[in-house]
């Protein structure tokens, strides 16, 4: 008979195995900030004061799934916060990002305002 795992310890690798997808998350974020120069994709905002975000492709109410469209770079643009989370910004519902489903971020990323 083989010994009961101890008490938690399910627990405690699904917490791991969360920290290590934030952990890629993190890691993909700052290189897509990177790779665009910390300035915004759409506006060309740039600023320390109040930084660029890193904005998913695919969002998950776009039907993304974190774990899956959150680990590599190219998966984020690097955008303002108005542009990300203002009015007319992604998470509005009215602005749209256009771009080739292989390169993602890395290639040419247009955006849509919707009327
Ligand atoms: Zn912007």
């Amino acid at each position: 008979m083989t010994a009961k795992p101890a008490k938690g310890s399910a627990r405690k690798a699904a917490r791991a195995a969360r920290r290590k997808i934030e952990r890629v998350e993190r890691a993909a974020k700052r290189a897509a900030k990177e790779r665009d120069g910390w300035r915004c994709r759409r506006c060309g905002y740039t600023s320390s004061v109040w930084p660029v975000e890193a904005a998913h492709l695919v969002d998950k109410q776009m039907g993304g799934d974190h774990g899956r469209f959150s680990c590599e770079r190219r998966h984020f643009v690097a955008l303002c916060p108005p542009c990300h989370q203002g009015p007319n910004g992604i998470h509005s519902g009215r602005l749209r990002m256009v771009y080739d489903p292989e390169s993602m971020g890395d290639g040419v990323v247009s955006f849509e305002l919707r009327n």
